[in-house]
């Protein structure tokens, strides 16, 4: 049977556990998850029959703070996906230095099958579901695949309505309208151009670098736009369906302006070849970007990669053995705990306004956005560099897991 992707991240803390010295007592602390609830609710469709869905929210480790993660709506959720992101949450919310533990959630539905006014109620029941275990101080969801502002102003009404006044503080990247951050929407994109604008600083920065991007959501769709506005040549693109190559870059901002207005890649008619979506992963490139789903990487493609850097967008795209391919054919991968860290670090600004009833300008969220993302960045450099033969990946991963065994250490065990 395939490696799940819970595999992987089990897999992964095993080894930052062997580079942080942990002993079996703190490594089972660390592995287990602290909340996992699973759900079964009805909702009513548009011809008044209704579907019952199956849902979950987990919390993996509080120690560092209330958990934090994203709301997955899509067929292939599974109680061990949300599990390993819940997992990555934890040692990410640690890497970037922000108070959060890890959570995530998500049901079983594809949501490009239901109606607005069925996602409506499904969005709705799903958070009364979870309504006693999430709250501000608790467990603040956001948006991953799937789900998007809309989908966190509806969770926002709904946890709220039961409370009896508006508590903007339980779930971010919500609409700017009502209490959402400056930046929010464009920060998991954008935190990927600082990452990579840092990376290659002495390389002649990301002018006139060729890109390939899997995944043309809010992660893939925002960092080919901000890639290609920033001079790189994003040559590749692709969804789930289409994938289109033009030598010279495709026009992201046109291509992500159809997407945001409710378009498909397959009916967009910008220029470029239609290329099947497998290809992008193999594309001839200065940096791939997967910014789609877990394990698109493999034993079976890694071989293939012709790119010389790996930006990982999505989590968990790079199973462990396309990572040890990596590791030997040369190909270094920046880390989704760091690459894909500026969602998190953003919303985390916005819980912190909603909290404070403040609203910052958007230049203030970038400029703390760099400023925390380069920091991580340094400081896994460092890392990398005073253990020489360790990857990105494993020293992102051992600051995670240090930082929180430190936390855990500190607070000791009730009773
Ligand atoms: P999204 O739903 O907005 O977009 C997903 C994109 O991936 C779509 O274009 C979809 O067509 C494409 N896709 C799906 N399966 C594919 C396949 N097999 N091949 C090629 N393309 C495929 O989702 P998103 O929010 O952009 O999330 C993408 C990834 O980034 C996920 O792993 C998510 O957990 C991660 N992530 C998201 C955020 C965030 O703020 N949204 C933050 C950090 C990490």
């Amino acid at each position: 049977m395939a490696e799940s992707a819970l595999d992987t991240a089990i897999k992964q803390f095993h080894e930052a556990a062997d580079r942080a010295a942990l002993d079996a007592s703190q490594r089972e602390i660390l592995i287990a998850f602290k909340t996992v609830f699973e759900t079964e609710f009805p909702v009513e469709m548009d011809d008044g029959t209704f579907q019952v869905f199956r849902g979950y929210r987990v919390h993996h480790n509080n120690a560092r703070g209330p958990v934090k993660g994203g709301v997955r709506f899509s067929a292939e959720v599974s109680l061990d996906e949300v599990k390993a992101l819940a997992m990555w949450m934890t040692w990410k919310c640690a890497v970037v230095g922000i108070p959060f533990g890890g959570a995530k959630g998500g049901v079983i539905v594809d949501p490009s099958k239901l109606s607005q006014n069925e996602l409506q109620n499904l969005t709705r029941r799903y958070t009364a579901e979870i309504t006693p275990i999430i709250g501000p101080d608790k467990d603040i969801p956001a948006p991953d695949m799937g789900t998007n502002a809309q989908t966190m102003a509806w969770m926002m009404d709904t946890y709220s309505m039961g409370h009896g006044f508006t508590i903007p503080g339980v779930v971010t990247g919500k609409p700017v309208a009502v209490g959402g951050s400056e930046g929010r929407y464009e920060a998991t994109g954008r935190g990927l151009l600082f990452i990579l604008e840092e990376h290659l600083r002495e390389a002649g920065g990301v002018r006139g670098k060729r890109i390939a991007v899997q995944g043309f959501g809010n992660v893939g769709g925002v960092a080919a736009r901000l890639m290609h506005r920033a001079g790189a040549i994003v040559q590749y693109i692709c969804d789930k369906d289409t994938g289109i190559y033009r030598a010279e870059g495709v026009d992201c901002d046109s291509a992500f302006a159809f997407i945001e207005s409710g378009g498909l890649l397959k009916d967009w008619t910008g220029e470029g070849e239609r290329i099947p979506p497998a290809d992008v992963l193999t594309a001839d490139v200065d940096v791939l970007v997967p910014a789609a789903i877990e394990h698109s990487l493999t034993a079976e493609n890694a071989p293939l990669v012709k790119a010389p850097l790996i930006l990982e967008g999505a989590n968990g795209p790079t199973t462990p053995e396309a990572d040890a391919i990596f590791l030997e054919r040369g190909i270094p991968v920046i880390p989704d705990v760091l690459a894909n860290a500026g969602g998190v670090t953003v919303s985390y600004f916005e819980w912190v306004q909603a909290r404070q009833y403040l609203h910052w300008s958007e230049e203030q969220v970038n400029e703390e956005l760099r400023r925390i993302m380069v920091t991580a960045y340094r400081a896994i450099q460092q890392r990398v560099a005073s253990n020489p033969g360790t990857t990105m990946r494993q020293a992102a991963q051992w600051i995670g897991v240090e930082r929180v065994t430190e936390a855990t250490t500190l607070r000791g065990i009730y009773p």
